[in-house]
């Protein structure tokens, strides 16, 4: 199981949370959905934790994100986490922020840093694999910057899907997957957000080297091939367990 290796700082965001135990940090998790009380822990170190393998998975409403998730975990074995699935779960369960992400989610907006990380956090530290696939995240500098800083941890690949918008649009209107988003007016809001807000987020890891863009038209062995390729130099690390 992987575990964040670096001690903690005394608190420099309200939810940072110890990982001594994984009792422990339930336990603050539960504390913080139910009451919404920051925590506050003081800082320490775990022995025994293996660095985490993360890539991102970015592009536009429809780029094919999900579609490509599915064949990378199958072919690399990577733990797929859609923060867009976990926002949707969250609705489901009846969570106190289950209506702000409800309507943040039809109006085309971001949920919080605080919840979205928070959600992904809980899943990485409760699985078995060190290897993560995050879907549809972060959306922008800001979703970035409280990842990095809550997880301590960057992305080792991401994935950029470059998709034609209007191709994206088509994508969307004809998935009929019942999402209450996939609509003419929120995809066309969706549009905006993911100009104004992902594409800071992408340029950031296109300096930092980390970017591999990948051409989103075509059939789907057509871009896993592309895909394949970015993970190729990796694959020793992959095959670990
Ligand atoms: N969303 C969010 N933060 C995230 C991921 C998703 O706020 O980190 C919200 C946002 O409103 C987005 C919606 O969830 O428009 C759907 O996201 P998803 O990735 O499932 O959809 P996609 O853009 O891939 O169609
Ligand atoms: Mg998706």
């Amino acid at each position: 199981m992987w575990r964040r290796a670096t001690s903690f700082s005394p608190l420099i965001s309200s939810f940072k949370s110890s990982f001594f135990s994984q009792e422990a940090s339930q336990i603050k998790i539960l504390e913080m959905f139910t009451t919404g009380i920051p925590l506050q822990e003081k800082g320490g170190t775990c022995p025994n934790r293996r660095a985490p393998f993360i890539t991102f998975v970015l592009g536009g409403p429809g780029s094919g994100k999900g579609t490509q998730c599915a064949k990378i975990v199958d072919t690399f074995g990577l733990k797929h986490l859609s923060a867009g699935d976990l926002l949707r779960k969250e609705i489901a369960s009846d969570s106190e922020y289950g209506s702000m992400i409800l309507n943040t989610i039809r109006e085309g907006k971001i949920v919080p840093s605080k919840v979205t990380v928070e959600l992904l956090r809980r899943e990485m530290e409760s699985s078995d694999n060190y290897k993560f696939l995050i879907d549809g995240f972060p959306r922008s500098e800001e979703n970035r910057r409280a990842f990095e800083e809550i997880m301590e941890a960057e992305p080792d690949i991401v994935l950029f899907f470059n998709c034609p918008e209007e191709e994206m649009v088509k994508r969307v209107l004809s998935r009929n997957q019942g999402r209450i988003d996939d609509n003419i007016d929120t995809v066309r809001k969706r549009l905006k957000v993911f100009e104004e807000l992902n594409l800071p987020v992408i340029k950031h890891y296109a300096k930092r080297g980390k970017l591999h863009k990948i051409n989103a038209v075509g059939t789907v062995d057509e871009i896993f091939e592309q895909v394949r390729l970015v993970f190729a130099p990796y694959e020793r690390r992959l095959k670990e367990n």
